[in-house]
């Protein structure tokens, strides 16, 4: 495909892949006075996903967690591109980025190739499926806004169908039997979602059905949670012990098909787990753009986590030219909001600083041409070495919260040194809430948010569905 100049060829371009957490902590911390601002990502919104658990029982909407990119940059210096499109290859040697169109509308303009000297790769990470074909076929993931708009249709498709008339005992059984698996943060969160759902409303609207709909986690591992204290871990498990939700660690999923899960038992035997409702939390792995950028990359990328980058969160390989960020990259980070944000803001203030950088050297460079005075050329050297000095980037850790249900929160909030307060119960959902509230990027989104809550609490959840 041709190629496309940027808006001002004098300033270097930036093309950021992706509109998650750290593309757009980038966007809010970047000066784009001395940038050519490109952003690139199949979705023209943020999502918020810590609270997207609640959009798939209704507590909140989908709309109210998502803030449209160009949102975040109207406001800068200069007019930042934003296209709705697919990266699809990345040329780290010729530095160019090819994207496509693949949404529903196409028009004559589907697939463009751009040139950049600085690529931003933010493009997380896809749902980690371990090659069991029957996932992608019959599971609902939980990553996308459209995921939980989905298990909200589905869910509320087993209850109608659980409610047909003549429908049979063992029927009834299996579509209302939800089954999650993975027990880490985005399994809870769920699993605790639809327990709040079934408590407050499908016993007010379904009362023939709903006491018969039970709720499964399953968890390979011997804990579930892991990067919660044990304290948390004991408190969540017998929270989900009180509101009915069966934990079953040391269970593998080893198939899926349309109406059942093989799980192979801590004693090793196989047994197939009739479901109506099956949700995949099972982790994420590198997406084929990151495989195929680390096949170009050989030499320096040969971690199967993610992409390796250095302590500035260069790409290794192309630390000149690419900086990789968040759930795409394989650090000591956790793969967390809070890290890709941090990420974000942090690169922001280095766009900022090298363009500060780039001035300073042209005003040396013309006191030099002009004759200046020793001492001036010093003072201006002096700023240049200041700023010519890029910090690496520091991870500050501001706790971990997650919440399990019935109004009960659980974080792990680090004080000095090794101490940490481990907190679970209605207090802590009150801070869950406002945090989460806190740090919502815009006061429309805040209202939103607040208001869903509202409404629920008037008149509980829709049930009505598509
Ligand atoms: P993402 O936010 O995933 O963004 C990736 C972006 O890349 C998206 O905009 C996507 O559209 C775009 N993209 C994809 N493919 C392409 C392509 N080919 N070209 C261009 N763009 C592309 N973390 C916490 O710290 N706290 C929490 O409470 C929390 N809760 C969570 C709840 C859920 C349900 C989930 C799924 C995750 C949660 N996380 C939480 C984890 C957090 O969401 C991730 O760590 C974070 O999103 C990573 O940010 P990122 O910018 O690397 O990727
Ligand atoms: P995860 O990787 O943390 O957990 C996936 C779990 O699934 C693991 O415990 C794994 O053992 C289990 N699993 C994998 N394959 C399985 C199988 N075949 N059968 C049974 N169990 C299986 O994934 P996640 O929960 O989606 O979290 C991803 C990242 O996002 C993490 O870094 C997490 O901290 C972050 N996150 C944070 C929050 C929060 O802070 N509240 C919420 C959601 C996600």
């Amino acid at each position: 495909p041709p190629q496309q100049e940027p808006q001002d060829p004098s300033k270097k371009t930036i093309v950021v892949l992706g509109s998650g957490w750290a593309a757009t902590s980038l966007l809010k911390s970047i000066d784009t006075s001395e940038y050519n601002v490109v952003v690139i990502s199949p979705h023209n919104y943020f999502l918020f996903t810590p609270l997207l658990p609640s959009v798939t029982v209704g507590t909140l909407d989908g709309r109210s967690i998502v803030q449209p990119t160009r949102h975040t940059t109207r406001f800068k210096a200069r007019e930042v591109k934003v296209y709705e499109a697919e990266a699809e290859y990345v040329d780290p040697v010729n530095k160019t980025v090819t994207f496509s169109d693949k949404s529903e509308i196409q028009g004559a303009s589907r697939k463009v190739t751009i040139p950049y000297d600085y690529l931003v790769y933010t493009v997380g990470t896809e749902n980690q499926t371990f090659g069991i074909e029957g996932v992608k076929k019959h599971a609902c993931f939980l990553k996308e806004l459209n995921d939980a708009e989905k298990i909200r249709a589905r869910l509320i498709d087993c209850v109608e169908t659980a409610a047909l008339k003549d429908q049979p005992e063992e029927e009834i059984d299996r579509l209302l039997h939800m089954v999650v698996v993975g027990g880490g943060p985005t399994g809870i969160e769920y699993a605790a979602e639809l327990r709040d759902f079934v408590e407050s409303d499908l016993i007010r609207w379904y009362p023939e059905v709903a006491d018969k709909l039970r709720v499964t986690l399953i968890e390979a591992l011997p804990n579930i949670l892991p990067m919660f204290s044990q304290t948390l871990i004991k408190y969540t498990e017998s929270t989900f012990k009180e509101n009915s939700i069966d934990i079953l660690t040391k269970h593998m999923v080893k198939d899926v098909d349309d109406t059942h899960v093989l799980v192979k038992t801590p004693s090793g035997e196989d047994k197939k787990i009739p479901y109506g409702l099956l949700v995949w939390a099972a982790g994420n792995t590198a997406r084929p753009l990151t495989r195929q950028l680390m096949a170009a990359l050989p030499e320096a990328q040969k971690n199967r986590r993610g992409l390796e980058v250095d302590d500035h969160m260069r790409l290794k390989g192309a630390e000149n030219s690419i900086f990789a960020l968040g759930d795409a990259t394989a650090t000591q980070f956790a793969p967390t909001a809070q890290a890709a944000s941090q990420q974000g803001a942090y690169l922001g203030r280095v766009f900022n600083q090298l363009a500060r950088l780039d001035v300073l050297e042209t005003k040396l460079e013309a006191a030099k041409r002009d004759g200046a005075s020793e001492s001036e050329i010093r003072g201006i050297e002096r700023q240049v070495e200041k700023a010519a000095k890029v910090r690496p980037f520091k991870y500050s850790h501001q706790g971990s919260l997650a919440y399990i249900g019935s109004e009960k929160a659980i974080a792990d909030i680090p004080l000095l040194g090794e101490n940490s307060i481990a907190s679970g119960g209605v207090v802590t959902f009150m801070f869950w809430r406002s945090a989460y509230v806190s740090m919502l990027f815009s006061l429309r989104n805040r209202s939103l948010v607040a208001t869903d809550w509202l409404k629920v609490s008037l008149f509980g959840r829709d049930v009505s569905r598509e």
